[in-house]
């Protein structure tokens, strides 16, 4: 059985080791390639292996750089042939900006590295529509975000807070009340967004309450779509206007 194609975050991962090294340098028992190895195996993408000694060991890691040889312009000799679309795409997408590169591996490494993290991350699912692997931190970052978001204790009391001052729970950027809309059955209900860029995300950032903000469901879902550039002052400009 074989195991599945590799995920953007690992692809800037392994794009990020082979900005550091020479041609000569890729080989699986170069230390570099068999830490990326492990590192690889801890990352929260993928619940199944099928083959689970395969798996991004430091073979499959040396191949997948000797694909972006292939694809290096400055590179004379022929590397690997076999590259996949998205290793062509994020090799093109990453080649003149190397500092965004350093920076989004830094911060997956830093998740992967948590002794708690991975195993909650892989709790939360990956959008079924396919949109969030256009977002430029990759999906690590976003569950990150997706798993503070349901940090329990703190949604409640930010709930808690704004019940107790307005009454109810409007969505700040639009206004929806789900209460007014759905009665009953949607008192309490509203969805917690946090606002901090993924970007700016990091591991050991604890989460406030002054960090959430309260908002329905549809512009929840149009504040993650594709970039993630906008903020709900933003978006509540863009619903006004
Ligand atoms: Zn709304
Ligand atoms: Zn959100």
């Amino acid at each position: 059985m074989r195991n599945p194609p590799w995920h953007r975050d690992e692809i800037i991962l392994a794009l990020d080791l082979y900005s550091r090294l020479e041609p000569g340098q890729i080989h699986a028992r170069n230390p570099e390639i068999q830490e990326l190895s492990r590192l690889l195996n801890r990352l929260p993408i993928f619940n199944e292996r099928p083959d689970e000694v395969k798996f991004r060991n430091p073979n499959g890691v040396g191949l997948k750089l000797s694909n972006f040889l292939a694809l290096d312009s400055t590179y004379h000799g022929k590397g690997m042939q076999s590259f996949s679309q998205l290793d062509k795409k994020v090799f093109i997408e990453f080649e003149f900006d190397t500092e965004k590169l350093h920076q989004l591996a830094k911060h997956i490494k830093t998740i992967a590295a948590d002794p708690e993290l991975p195993n909650q991350l892989y709790l939360i699912p990956e959008e079924e529509d396919g949109e969030i692997n256009e977002v430029q931190e990759g999906a690590v970052i976003y569950k990150l975000h997706k798993f503070r978001e349901r940090d329990l204790n703190i949604v409640v009391q930010k709930k808690c807070n704004v019940f107790a001052q307005a009454g109810k729970l409007l969505c700040e950027a639009c206004e929806f009340d789900f209460n007014a809309k759905y009665g009953e059955l949607g008192f309490n209900y509203i969805e917690c967004h946090h606002r901090t860029p993924l970007a700016d995300f990091t591991s050991t950032s604890k989460t406030t309450i002054n960090d959430l903000a309260l908002v329905c469901s549809n512009c929840h879902r149009m504040l993650h779509r594709k970039t993630d550039r906008l903020s709900v002052e933003g978006l509540r400009r863009l619903i006004a206007s």
